[in-house]
């Protein structure tokens, strides 16, 4: 479904990203994993044209996408949902659901789904996104993106700042939204989390990728294990 080749991205004059390649197939959950600083929001803005690379190609399903404009990737069926998740805190959830759907054109059918995956946003339809718990706004961020029906939804650091509880839903999500047919691409630093729930995984230090396997393998990984699972 996407290839990610060689991508070299800048701030400037400073590389942030060196030739990281990556694939996701079809209906998979891809994670990426690594310290602050790694370049992990990088690669996720550059998915969504927010940042072109300085070289390398991003194919999504046989295209490439990589000089396209945000909305263009957006109707080709990518969507983010932005670490601190960017929502509209004046307006109401319903109508932050509807930014979502600008590319849409089953709105109503797209509302139904989301409402049945998140029935406490259909409850809470007409209160303001701003008063809602920090939990309730992450489960409002990746309904705003599913909204425009993505094949691909990147989650950057979803489970950022949320309760045990909570986390253990964000991922629940995750997978029901697997067996529904979403391919996801999860960015995170909770590794155990993202391991479990994913099929393969890419670590990123400074800007490339150091290791990548199936998940289940990179749990087990001795580097994993000590430089991010603290065993
Ligand atoms: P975190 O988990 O802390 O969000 P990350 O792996 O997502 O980390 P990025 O946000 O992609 O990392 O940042 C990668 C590098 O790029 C960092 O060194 C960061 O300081 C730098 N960087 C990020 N945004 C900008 C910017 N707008 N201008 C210059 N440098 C930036």
């Amino acid at each position: 479904m996407l290839k990610f080749e060689n991508i070299n991205v800048s701030y400037g004059s400073v590389q942030i990203l060196w030739d990281v390649n990556f694939e996701i197939d079809d209906g998979e959950i891809i994670t990426i994993i690594g310290p602050n600083g790694a370049g992990k929001t990088t690669i996720a803005k550059t998915l969504m044209g927010l940042l072109k690379p300085t070289s390398g190609i991003i194919e999504f399903d046989g295209k490439q996408i990589h000089q396209a404009p945000t909305h263009q990737i957006v109707k080709d069926g990518i969507a983010l949902v932005p670490e601190g998740r960017d929502l509209f805190p004046r307006m109401t959830i319903m109508e932050n659901l509807q930014m979502g759907a600008y590319t849409s054109s089953e709105k109503e059918d797209t509302l139904k789904w989301v409402f049945d995956l998140f029935p406490r946003l259909e409850e809470r339809q007409n209160q303001s996104a701003g008063t809602m718990s920090g939990g309730e706004q992450q489960m409002l961020a990746i309904a705003r993106g599913l909204m425009s029906r993505p094949k691909l939804l990147i989650l950057d650091e979803p489970s950022l700042g949320l309760s045990p509880i909570l986390v253990n839903k964000v991922f629940e999500i995750v997978k029901t939204l697997k067996s529904q047919g979403v391919t996801v691409l999860l960015v995170e630093q909770n590794i155990h989390h993202a391991l479990e729930v994913s099929n393969r995984g890419y670590v990123l230090e400074t800007g490339r990728i150091t290791l990548e396997g199936a998940s289940s393998e990179l749990l087990d990984n001795k580097h994993v294990k000590e430089a991010y699972l603290g065993m």
